[in-house]
């Protein structure tokens, strides 16, 4: 399904990244069990062997190139969808402990199936993150949250950020020119520092990665619930 062994090891090397036999069997059924079930459920417009390689999963495990994760972090991801950026993340620093979540039980479906096939371990949470983030097994218990592709700034900090302990760090994945400044408003009112950015390119597109440090705790009365998150912005 992928290129060859040495074609994605040369890509992965332009990207500053390398692989090994057992990362790219995984990453190759991962690609394979993804294009053969998006003809029944649609999981991603990318499935072009290619672009799945550099799209999909460069895309995600360059996310360690950018942010330092000590050895056993806990990371969610939130609209994680066809489990990016973390599942191909795992693959690559098994000693991650991922959560996948997912407002559409079909993805996360797709996602217990995919990780029991090439033997992943993950926790899946099926819900949406507003409501998810307000429980006590997951408000304030991550290390790290991210999400890439899911929101805008704003929106996002407040799906994010009440998951991340303090100490930790809320990760957004964007394209180059995601408007910072949308989400300062929402990160301070959340218990975010600063938020800082960087953009890098990942084969031949520009990509931007967006980091908060978490300093104080969320106040209890976020995240709001769905209709109040879709009238305003914080
Ligand atoms: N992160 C994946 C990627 O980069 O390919 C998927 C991105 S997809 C555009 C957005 C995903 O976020 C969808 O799977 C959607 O179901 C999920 N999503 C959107 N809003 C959500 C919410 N409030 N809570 C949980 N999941 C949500």
């Amino acid at each position: 399904m992928l290129p060859d062994f040495e074609l994605s090891c040369s890509i992965f090397e332009q990207n500053g990244l390398k692989l090994n036999r057992e990362i790219y069997n995984k990453l190759d059924s991962y690609a394979e069990f993804l294009v053969n079930y998006n003809k029944k459920i649609n999981l991603t417009a990318i499935t072009e062997p290619n672009e799945i390689l550099i799209k999909h999963f460069i895309d995600s495990i360059i996310l360690y190139k950018f942010v330092d994760l000590p050895q056993n972090s806990s990371i969610i991801d939130v609209g994680t969808g066809a489990g990016f950026p973390s599942v191909p993340l795992k693959i690559y620093r098994p000693d991650l402990k991922i959560t996948l979540l997912d407002s559409l039980n079909k993805r996360i479906n797709f996602l217990m199936q995919l990780c029991d096939l090439i033997s992943v371990d993950a926790e899946f949470v099926h819900g949406r993150a507003e409501d998810m983030a307000k429980m006590p097994e997951f408000w304030e218990k991550f290390d790290f949250a991210c999400a890439r592709a899911v929101a805008n700034m704003s929106l996002l900090s407040e799906l994010c950020i009440p998951f991340v302990r303090v100490g930790g760090t809320f990760i957004a994945m964007k394209g180059p020119n995601e408007d910072v400044s949308l989400g300062a408003r929402a990160v301070e009112i959340l218990g975010g520092d600063a938020i800082s950015a960087q953009n890098y390119f990942v084969g031949e597109e520009e990509r931007r990665i967006i980091t908060v440090k978490k300093i104080s705790q969320t106040p209890p009365k976020y995240p709001r619930n769905s209709s109040q998150l879709k009238k305003k912005l914080l």
